[in-house]
């Protein structure tokens, strides 16, 4: 038995046998010709119905990733197609035929420019670079008339896939039920390739590095993505320790072993999303992101299409609470249709409930008749009983801000009135995402039916540290005193108002924080449908007189590092 150490991206785990996939040894080019001896035109031609290929098998991975994981994955092969027209690199292309290079060598020499460019920029852009050898591999495969992703769709069951990375289209393709884990030598948890394994609940390690090159084809391996390792040739009780780890879907609600209630719900980002996460026993949904009805698409989706999309999300819950978060766009997330300003510093910029409340109104407006529309089809606000349908309004950072938005709420709920609309009106809360919520939250909370702390931006706000940046990703950490301090602001604020509160950042799923979050006061954890089962479980073991003590320990804390020795895990 050897194990090998990565990064878990998937925190589930699998048995199986490895497989490499390389699908690099069947793009080898021929040597090049002498420049005198291409006939350029016939090249160009070649290069044109490549393009023209890759486009339909990129659209056909599209329509399939939509319907298997969500609109919102689906949507980097559009990035993906908008590299096939990027002018720049379609003319570098077309410039090297012209000078007498073969339509495969000038794909395969002007694509390695580009992605050398991407690899040396920091944080997420360096992972476009995947993006550009999945089409560069595409263009490749047209050319050079290679089957599309050899078998990846059919691998035997019980594959574990072995891959020096995997691309977004790869991975997109792969069947849950036969592959029991992927692990890579290279890529980071924030890929598209490895939202896309989270989404498709496929256990994953990735960044394993060189050791994982010694593995063959066929050796037994064991992939335990929430340790972040890959066992080879694992005995059986390593198997069944990680299997054990992996607790199975609780149906019904949880509570605290002294009685406290706790509810664990889901966060989801499209409609195709919401039956994973019934099977993996959420307590309905704690955070909608609304913008995938936005994003990827050429105009803005219709009033009656943005109902349709709650009810689901009500009907799939009926007993439920379903929170959705109205318009979250701007900083990163560009809606091309909307004309967003462009900005020095887009993550401090016009974006979240700002735009909403300003240029873009209107568009608020017609979300917010959707869903006091969909409430009504739901049960609308249930405020002690975790039912029905609530809002929320992101990246609040003023009272007034707040104000405005209850007010809308009000004016719209009179014109549907005035039109004989039925409709309701649901819970209405805020995000606590930035210091100047959570110092306001008593303000906001007496304002409001509840609260939700998304730590992905408090944490980068409090830190003023960028979430996407590599480099800064130490000061991003939620478990630093300083962001604990500001949680426990919002619990305390929330309690004294009377309000509920919750958590819906990336922090809220990870197990080994359940009793430090119960600790601080949550009543609501939401997360990725995949680590419900295991917050469920560990919400049972807490003692809530001992939560609370162990939160008054970590906020007396200096530094993350004694966070992390309390609460023994390590980190930053
Ligand atoms: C957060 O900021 O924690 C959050 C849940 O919102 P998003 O990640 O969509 O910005
Ligand atoms: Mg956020």
């Amino acid at each position: 038995m050897r194990t090998l150490t990565g990064v878990g991206s998937t925190p589930l785990s699998g048995v199986g046998a490895a497989r490499w996939y390389r699908p690099e040894a069947a793009l080898t080019l021929p040597d090049r010709p002498d420049p005198s001896a291409v006939d350029a035109d016939a090249e160009l031609a070649r290069f044109e119905s490549a393009r023209d290929e890759a486009r339909e098998a990129i659209r056909d991975a599209r329509d399939r990733a939509a319907e298997r994981v969500g609109e919102e994955e689906a949507a980097v092969f559009d990035a993906h197609e908008q590299f096939l027209d990027d002018p720049e690199l379609v003319g570098d292309v077309g410039d090297a035929i012209g000078d007498g290079t073969p339509a495969g060598h000038a794909v395969n020499d002007r694509f390695a420019a580009a992605i050398e460019r991407f690899e040396g920029l920091d944080g997420p852009m360096a992972e476009r670079a995947d993006d550009l050898r999945d089409v560069r591999d595409r263009l490749l495969r047209a050319l050079l008339e290679v089957d599309s992703v050899v078998g990846l769709g059919d691998l035997p069951d019980g594959t574990v896939l072995l891959a020096e990375r995997l691309t977004p289209s790869d991975t997109a393709e792969l069947d849950p039920d036969a592959v029991a884990g992927i692990a890579t030598v290279s890529g980071g948890r924030t890929a598209h390739a490895a939202i896309i394994a989270r989404s498709l609940s496929i256990p994953a390690v990735v960044g394993v590095g060189e050791p994982l090159r010694e593995v063959e084809d066929g050796d037994d391996l064991l992939v335990d993505g929430a340790a972040g390792r890959v066992v080879v040739d694992p005995d059986p009780e390593a198997c069944a320790a990680a299997a054990g780890t992996e607790a199975t879907a609780v149906t019904e609600r949880v509570a605290t072993a002294d009685g406290r209630p706790v509810e664990v719900a889901a966060n989801v980002g499209s409609e195709a999303e919401l039956p994973a996460a019934a099977d993996r026993g959420a307590d309905g949904i704690g955070l909608f992101r609304t913008e995938f009805l936005f994003i990827d698409r050429d105009s803005r989706p219709s009033e009656d299409e943005q109902y349709e999309a709650v009810a689901a999300a009500l009907s799939t819950f009926p007993d439920d609470r379903v929170v959705v978060r109205t318009l979250d766009v701007g900083g990163d997330k560009r809606v091309p249709y909307l004309d967003l300003p462009d900005e020095t510093n887009p993550f401090l910029g016009r974006r979240g409930i700002r735009l909403s409340l300003d240029e873009h109104r209107d568009l608020f407006e017609t979300q917010l008749r959707a869903v006091l529309r969909a409430a009504a089809s739901g049960g609308g606000a249930d405020s002690t009983g975790g039912e029905g349908l609530a809002v929320m309004f992101p990246l609040v950072s003023r009272v007034e801000e707040v104000e405005a938005a209850v007010a809308a709420v009000e004016s719209v709920a009179a014109d549907l009135d005035a039109e004989g609309v039925d409709h309701a009106i649901p819970e209405l809360g805020a995000m606590i995402e930035t210091p100047a919520a959570a110092f306001l939250a008593d303000r906001l909370a007496e304002r409001l039916d509840f609260l939700s702390v998304g730590t992905n931006d408090l944490a980068q706000y409090v830190m003023a540290a960028d979430r996407e940046n590599d480099g800064v990703a130490d000061y991003h950490d939620p478990l630093h005193p300083a962001v604990l301090r500001a949680i426990d602001r919002t619990t305390s604020a929330a309690a004294g108002a009377d309000a509920w509160v919750g958590m819906c950042g990336e922090m809220a799923g990870d197990p080994a924080l359940t009793e430090l979050l119960v600790g601080l006061g949550l009543d609501e954890l939401s997360m990725s449908a995949v680590t419900v089962p295991a917050v469920k479980e560990r919400v049972r073991a807490v003692d809530t007189e001992e939560a609370r003590a162990l939160a008054d320990e970590a906020l007396a804390c200096d530094a993350r590092s004694e966070v992390g020795d309390l609460l023994g895990i390590d980190g930053a």
